[in-house]
């Protein structure tokens, strides 16, 4: 339960009057305005209402100490404890796949601001925000029936290759509001899988060269199509299924079924530098023998200091494959 009750966390902090929260995993940024502050926000203020609202939002919960941290020692020392148990889930979340799940789960939580969005969470395929794999939705949906985060039937497999059941489209078209009819869980240009707004990582399709290019949030400069991160994220967030846009979470990156029906990882042509070098760190910082192919494609993918623009980028492949 802890991803979803640490997804929730952002939207009670942000219901608090000048105060503003927006985080995925453990790259959080709040601001409290100065006004607030004069009007009267204290810690102690803000401790209270957190708890009160966990104790409402989440009836299974039965007693809550908020502590608020503003020593740079010890939200360093809080960081490390909380990576470790990012790990954990992610091990976790990557030892099982769709096949066999009994069932999928969906997640509204987002749709405070992305109304027609709905995140579908699969053992591959782990939630957009990168916050929530399959085992803790389906242990909130457990526990909390009627809350933002609810069990699909996954029905007829539609298509195998891209990920299309018809008993998630079922579920879609009722959560959405009817916005949405269907979506392919593993493509990038077939009614790709819609965002919210806030997520990690956006796929985006280069027609130019019919490869897939990778840009993260960190990432500060344009990607190789001129647009950056927060360019591409006006579109491709808040619930529209734009073609050949998707936000991914980190943890989908390392699923078999990535981008499936596009070609996955060896059609990836373009990834931002800072995705790249995290990615690279993470495999293999964890296990670089069950990677070891994708670790060296993405070794071989070109970033911003390879290739300035698209002609560039062609010529690279062409002297690459
Ligand atoms: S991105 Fe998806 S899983 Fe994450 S909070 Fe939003 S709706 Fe839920």
């Amino acid at each position: 339960m802890e991803a979803v009750v640490e997804k929730k966390l952002g939207d009670i902090v942000n219901l608090i009057s000048g105060v503003s929260h927006e985080y995925t995993r453990d790259r959080i940024e709040i601001r409290i305005s100065a006004g607030a502050v004069k009007n009267g926000l204290t810690f102690e203020k803000m401790k209270t209402f957190i708890s009160e609202m966990l104790l409402k939002e989440f009836p299974f919960i039965e007693a809550v100490s908020v502590h608020i941290y503003t020593d740079r020692e010890a939200v360093k020392a809080g960081l490390k404890i909380a990576r470790k148990i990012y790990e954990k889930r992610d091990e976790r979340a990557i030892s099982m796949h769709d096949e066999e799940a009994g069932k999928f789960y969906g997640c509204k939580i987002c749709q405070i601001s992305s109304p027609s969005h709905v995140c579908i969470i699969t053992p591959d395929r782990p939630s957009v925000c990168g916050t929530i794999n399959w085992f803790e939705a389906a242990a909130s949906a457990a526990a909390n029936p009627d809350g933002p985060v609810f069990e699909i039937e996954k029905g007829e497999v539609l298509d195998e290759a891209g990920g299309e059941y018809a008993g998630v489209n079922r579920a879609l078209i009722t959560e959405s509001g009817g916005e949405n009819e269907r979506v392919l869980l593993y493509s990038l240009i077939e009614n790709p899988h819609t965002t919210g707004s806030v997520f990690e990582i956006v796929a985006f399709f280069i027609p130019e060269i019919n490869g897939i290019g990778l840009i993260d949030r960190s990432s500060k400069t344009p990607s190789v199509n001129c647009l950056t991160f927060e360019e591409m994220m006006i579109f491709t967030g808040y619930g529209a299924q734009i073609s050949g846009f998707s936000g991914v979470g980190e943890m989908y990156l390392l699923s078999e079924k990535f981008m499936r029906k596009e070609g996955g990882w060896e059609n990836v042509v373009w990834i931002s530098h800072s995705l790249k070098d995290k990615l690279i760190q993470k495999i293999e910082s964890k296990n670089p023998k069950r990677y070891e192919k994708l670790l060296s494609r993405i070794r071989l993918i070109p970033t911003e200091k390879d290739v300035k623009n698209l002609d560039a980028l062609a010529d690279y492949w062409n002297r690459h494959e």
